[in-house]
């Protein structure tokens, strides 16, 4: 049987119910690494395992959410992130003992939820025309999940291109959390001093999310206060090919909903264990083609992002390639968000990994956004640079309220305005409008020099006969 389908047969009791609770005992799931062969219910039954996903031939990684001291016999045993804040594996019996380390002294120099949050509504407070706080929905523990909107409000385009960053879906992984808050100060203080970042934020709307988990960060775990794994609890196009917010937590239904509001351009999501750009697919896309069809594009995007993070840059070996990866190249896994809002939301989403130790202490911080920067500033650059396009009619109306397809490298997506954005890569891209009703039109963007491509599309209606598809010509006389 599949590993991954395994999941969640054993829900986490921990140490309540087996009343056994003991200093080694484990009240938080720890991630390791272990030999496939050695999963069998036994296994699974004692430790109360998790399955989380296969490495390799040999290895697969899970939880362990009980454990009494000197139960492991095998050394092949291994805890994934030696840095974890409350365990750590004691050598000499495989055990996990509590870690020394105060939890408030790791928390130090970061913002907690308090501190977050006031900090977010003080910038939206001194910068109400380029900032507005909005919340997706609420956490477990009824935390906001905040995002700060940046768009300029006294420039008004027709629209503006939709680009989002979230940061600590994972509640342990904390460096994207602090990065979006350097990010949103530098675009917010440099706007008025930078060209730049002026041009930036008055063609862009956009979103940050300091973090999807705010109770995972405050409690120090990986999950969001249910035990779930965000990451891992999206609709899997294989897997779990049901795109619906039923039975999913409250955090990855706010963000679908923040999805059914907005269509986002470009998407990052920021976790931290290791360092690289991650690209679609995360789960091996054995139902559809293998390659995401606007892999031209993120793959773009994607090494720009690695090449201007130097410590990202030298990272090679296995499945990486100067810091960049396919996801289920790396290790496959499914119900992640990457995929679900690139495969059922028309978005271009890839997940970066900022920092191999993932709760820093927090005077590195500085360091991780000098290397981060310019990538993240550029990629969002790269949503503003792109095609934005007006579905007009000959009579300079938009179209509304009919499906608008465009197609372009390699992609088809189906849009429910006139308004229409998408990336360009940096050579010529050939677009084409579909709209039923009107002739289709089809047109070559040149690179187009780090402006964005802005244009009418006037499409004229289908007055002839011959001009109508079969489709159009048995529906008249239906
Ligand atoms: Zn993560």
């Amino acid at each position: 049987m599949k590993l991954n389908i395994i999941i969640l047969t054993v829900i986490i009791i921990s140490t309540v119910c087996c009343g056994k609770k003991n200093d080694s005992s484990i009240d938080k799931p720890i991630l390791i690494r272990i030999p496939k062969n050695q999963i069998n219910e036994e296994f699974i039954e004692k430790y109360k395992f998790i399955p989380d996903h296969v490495h390799d031939d040999r290895y697969a990684f899970g939880y362990i959410t009980y454990s009494e001291s000197g139960e492991f016999s095998t050394t092949e045993i291994a805890i994934v992130d030696p840095n974890s804040i409350h365990y750590q594996l004691d050598p000499k019996n495989l055990a996990y003992k509590k870690n020394d380390i105060d939890p408030d002294e790791i928390q130090e120099g970061y913002h907690d939820y308090n501190q977050l949050t006031n900090k977010l509504e003080t910038i939206a407070a001194t910068n109400p025309n380029l900032t507005s706080l909005e919340s997706a929905g609420k956490s477990v523990e009824n935390r906001e999940l905040w995002y700060l909107r940046i768009n300029n409000k006294e420039k008004n385009l027709l629209s503006k291109p939709k680009t989002l960053y979230i940061a600590n879906m994972h509640g342990d992984e904390v460096v994207g959390r602090e990065l979006s808050l350097k990010l949103i100060e530098s675009l917010i203080n440099d706007y008025p001093i930078n060209p730049r970042i002026r041009n930036l934020v008055d063609h862009s709307d956009i979103f940050i999310m300091p973090s999807m988990n705010p109770d995972g960060f405050e409690n120090r775990s990986r999950f969001n206060k249910n035990y779930k794994d965000l990451n891992r609890n999206f609709p899997d196009f294989v897997a779990d090919p049901k795109d619906s917010q039923d039975n999913r937590e409250p955090e990855t239904q706010a963000i679908m909903r923040l999805h059914d509001e907005h269509h986002f351009l470009l998407t990052i999501n920021f976790h931290g264990g290791a360092l690289c750009f991650n690209l679609p697919w995360d789960t091996i896309a054995n139902k559809i083609s293998q390659k995401f069809a606007d892999d031209k594009i993120i793959s773009e995007l994607a090494r720009e992002y690695a090449t201007t993070n130097i410590p990202m840059s030298k990272v090679n070996g296995g499945s990486f390639d100067r810091g960049v990866t396919y996801g289920y190249e790396w290790y496959e896994i499914n119900g992640s968000m990457q995929d679900w809002s690139n495969f059922y939301r028309g978005s271009i989403h890839g997940t970066v990994e900022l920092s191999r130790v993932k709760w820093p202490p927090a005077y590195q911080l500085e360091q991780f956004w000098q290397n981060n920067r310019e990538s993240m500033i550029h990629f969002l650059e790269r949503g503003s640079i792109g095609a934005h396009l007006a579905i007009k009619s000959i009579e300079g109306q938009l179209i509304q309220d009919r499906p608008i397809q465009i197609s372009s490298g390699g992609r088809q997506l189906v849009y429910k305005t006139p308004l229409i954005h998408r990336p360009l890569p940096l050579n010529k891209q050939q677009i084409t409008v579909e709209v039923p009703g009107f002739i289709s039109k089809t047109f070559v963007t040149e690179g187009e020099n780090f402006k964005g491509y802005y244009k009418d599309i006037i499409l004229t209606p289908k007055m002839r006969y011959t001009d109508l598809t079969h489709k159009e010509r048995s529906n008249i006389f239906n």
